[in-house]
């Protein structure tokens, strides 16, 4: 089976990993420091705070931001489930914000239009998470520009963008945003099994979240209540997590970041034989954005169903029969169940919809040999075409 994303593990990976193993520290220890300052050194933010996954990272960014009961926060509905839970983590109401119908990417005119009537209810949101999907940058000036009119933080959903560029800087700067989150899921650009990391120019920020990576607890006299009892002392000072990244985890991260550049490059070129390959065939490939370079996680094509004789569903059937493991990115959020008990409809987010009806993502990873596309890109066309 080709699989829709797959990691790329090297000898030099598994030396950094088991060179942790024999050390004095599997956790806490300096690899982690060491996989933060390179992420933060790379993506141009001052601050990183490494965790146990891209939700744990999203759940601290909102806690640190102050996301509570009665606050809103707003996403994309085409995203993992994750970018929405965590406002729901933190007691928050969550609502979607539509896609643009060429980026896929939360909508800013969209967005504009629902922050306008939120203003005349009282609703605002607090935070507005933005999704990079498959990897391309949301307009984060734009977005940026609508939180100093209306007064909220943002919170980037980088998951997918580790590697990306917007504006000829890297994704991850927070120059448009207070934080940014990555993710290091097998599947994703660069991987520490599982793993994520949040990263901030803002200190308060940072510490907040550091304490909230690991159940509140502080060592520092001065964060406490009173005098330390003794050299042993710490405090828990607020409700913390144990998010914690592994050293492990951390030594195979910053192994995995020599190569991500390459990761990046290898991951255009294929979209970019994608492009060619299918290129007559009935579908609309991702449409790219000259001002941004995108870290192309996904290669997510839009079937021209009303040229095609087969359904989204049949023509899955037919690859998956061909060992070719399409997936879809994603079922709108607001669909699943746990969303309807909620109270959200079907049909709030009409584009998103209409893209979920046509998209299939094909396989696209650094490991792919260009005799695997063209293996998919026949298969393809036999089954569009029969
Ligand atoms: C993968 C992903 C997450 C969650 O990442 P984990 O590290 O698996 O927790 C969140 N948001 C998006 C958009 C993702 O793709």
């Amino acid at each position: 089976m080709i699989p829709y994303g797959r990691q790329e593990i090297t000898q030099s990976d598994i030396d950094a990993v088991v060179a942790v193993l024999k050390s004095d520290f599997l956790t806490q220890g300096p690899a982690v420091t060491h996989f933060e300052d390179t992420v933060a050194k790379y993506a141009g933010a001052s601050h990183a705070c490494a965790v146990s996954s891209a939700t744990a990272a999203l759940h601290i960014a909102c806690l640190a931001l102050g996301v509570g009961p009665g606050d809103m926060v707003w996403t994309s509905p085409l995203t993992f489930v994750a970018s929405a839970n965590c406002a729901l983590y933190c007691g928050a109401e969550v609502d979607f914000v539509d896609v643009s119908p060429s980026s896929f990417n939360m909508d800013v005119s969209a967005l504009a239009e629902k922050l306008k009537s939120a203003a005349i209810l009282g609703r605002l949101p607090k935070v507005v998470i933005p999704v990079h999907l498959s990897g391309r940058p949301c307009e984060m000036a734009e977005i940026h520009a609508l939180s100093l009119e209306y007064g909220f933080h943002i919170i980037e959903d980088a998951s997918h963008a580790v590697g990306a560029r917007y504006l000829g800087k890297p994704v991850g700067n927070c120059a448009y945003s207070d934080v940014c989150v990555f993710s290091f899921h097998p599947v994703k650009i660069i991987t520490t099994g599982e793993g994520g990391m949040a990263l901030t120019n803002q200190p308060v920020l940072a510490r907040r979240m550091e304490l909230l990576r690991s159940h509140g607890i502080t060592r520092d006299p001065q964060e406490m209540e009173g005098e330390p009892h003794g050299l042993w002392y710490y405090q828990q000072i607020a409700l913390g997590f144990n998010y914690r990244m592994t050293d492990i985890q951390a030594a195979l991260g910053t192994s995995q970041m020599t190569r991500v550049d390459n990761f990046v490059d290898r991951r255009n070129e294929l979209a970019r034989r994608y492009d060619a390959l299918l290129s007559n065939l009935p579908l609309t490939g991702p449409v790219e954005c000259s001002s941004s370079l995108s870290s192309r996680h996904l290669y997510v094509i839009q079937l021209h169903l009303e040229k095609i004789q087969k359904s989204q569903r049949q023509i899955f059937e037919a690859l998956r029969a061909q060992d070719i493991a399409v997936n879809l990115h994603y079922i709108p959020v607001y669909w699943h169940p746990y969303y309807e008990q909620l109270g959200f409809k079907k049909g709030m987010c009409p584009q998103a919809e209409a893209y979920y009806a046509r998209a299939v993502s094909l396989p696209l990873y650094p490991g792919l040999s260009d005799a695997q596309q063209d293996y998919i890109a026949e298969a393809l066309e036999k089954v569009l075409h029969a």
